[in-house]
């Protein structure tokens, strides 16, 4: 049997493919090692920021739009709350990276945001500590997804619509046929597709070999601390994105009792390849790193209403490109295989739309939505 369309990786860019592809009517099969909703790649621990005044670059903006749109319609469809509008709120120098970059792209955009001053800022939400010469932004219109319901209930709609689902495959390696199919061999099967879309997130390395973009793959550590009572409750505080010196710190306020979620955006340890299993505890050795003492140091000095008492951990990985952006394309030697990689610690909120992208570009061989920011082409030659 040959399939229209096998999809490697079920995380959260697969999960969105297997989903579009279905819903355009062809066959698909989706692979995965893991049941989707795991937690050894990038798509665990319970929360993800979305946000639309981005100030990483101006021309995010209308994908976001359209993911927007897509969370939506999944949310109706698996009758689910998967997007929590609690809003997001970014402190940092009045000149930072920060909030120049958010205004700028709410300027460009028409995006409504509210500027606040750091002592409106401690009046509204008295949990921050901020530095004098400081301000803030909120967007309203922005708020956290349910990362592991937003990959299960796409696969779930998936195979509702018609998908076919193999987990436990770990696949070695694809190769091209001369008739001009592909077949891909898992460690124990091997499937035939007509198009096959790469979503391999950090092991994209090995999948992705013949593109010619290294990606780097950081090890990070996320820790829910515990609170005081009705501090950083969701119902009235929303997450947030702090610049600082010593890196970009951000936090989701508490949704159970956990408490709050508190991460370092930037830093983090490089690694060659992902461990085999990222949160079996065996590296629990690993989280008294730089890492773990930089987000202790964050929450002791500026979450003033924290206590020390860490209630969970997790490692997650990013995998980023040279320039932090995303590389969707199609591949140089065949223009059946498509892919998204490199979501560079900042992709999930995208991982709908990506999703229809790459079915765009696999069965119509183009896509209306602007992604040349993203393209294969910007790595030149010689870059490693
Ligand atoms: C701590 C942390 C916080 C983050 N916060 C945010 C945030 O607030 N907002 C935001 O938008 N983004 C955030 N991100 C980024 C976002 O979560 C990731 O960019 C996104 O999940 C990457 O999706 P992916 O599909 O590329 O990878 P993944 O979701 O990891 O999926 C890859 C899948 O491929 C499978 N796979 C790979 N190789 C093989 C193989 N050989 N055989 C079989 N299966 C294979 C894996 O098992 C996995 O299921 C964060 C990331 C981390 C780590």
């Amino acid at each position: 049997m040959i399939y229209d369309a096998i999809v490697i990786g079920l995380g959260g860019v697969g999960s969105a493919t297997l989903y579009h592809l279905a819903k355009r009517g062809v066959k698909v099969l989706g692979l995965d090692r893991w049941a989707p909703g795991h937690n050894n790649g990038s798509a665990h621990g319970e929360t993800r920021v979305i946000r639309q005044a981005y100030f990483e670059h101006p021309d995010y903006v209308a994908l976001l739009q359209r993911s927007y749109a897509l969370w939506d319609n999944l949310e109706t469809e698996t009758k689910q709350q998967l997007f929590n509008k609690i809003g997001v709120l970014e402190i940092g120098p009045n000149q930072g990276t920060v909030i120049t970059g958010v205004l700028e792209v709410a300027k460009l955009h028409n995006l409504p945001i509210e500027q606040l001053t750091a002592a409106e800022v401690t009046s509204r939400y008295p949990g921050f500590s901020i530095p004098n010469g400081y301000c803030a932004v909120v967007e309203h219109n922005a708020g956290i997804l349910k990362v592991e319901d937003c990959v299960t209930g796409h696969v779930q709609q998936a195979v509702a619509t018609g998908a076919t689902l193999q987990t436990s495959q770990q696949i070695t390696h694809w190769l091209r046929q001369a008739d001009g199919s592909i077949t891909v061999y898992t460690q124990t099967d091997e499937y035939k597709t007509n198009k096959l879309v790469i979503c391999a997130g950090a092991w994209s390395n090995q999948l992705l070999a013949d593109i010619g973009v290294q990606l780097e793959i950081k090890l990070k550590q996320t820790r829910w601390y515990a609170c005081q009572t009705h501090a950083y409750r969701a119902e009235t505080h929303p997450a947030f994105m702090y610049e600082l010196p010593q890196g970009i710190f951000y936090g989701i306020p508490q949704i159970n009792d956990l408490g709050i979620k508190v991460a370092r955006h930037t830093g983090g340890e490089v690694i060659t390849a992902p461990p085999k299993v990222l949160n079996d505890g065996h590296l629990d050795d690993r989280f008294d790193s730089e890492e773990g003492q930089a987000i202790g140091w964050f929450v002791n000095n500026h979450l003033k209403q924290t206590t020390s008492k860490i209630t969970r951990q997790e490692h997650c990985m990013y995998t980023l490109t040279r320039d932090g952006h995303f590389v969707i394309d199609r591949h140089p030697e065949d223009e059946n295989i498509v892919f998204a990689a490199g979501l560079s610690g900042h992709g999930f909120k995208f991982t709908s739309v990506i999703g229809e992208i790459l079915t765009q570009l696999a069965l119509d061989g183009e896509t209306a939505m602007p992604i040349d920011f993203l393209s294969l082409k910007r790595f030149n030659a010689g870059y490693k």
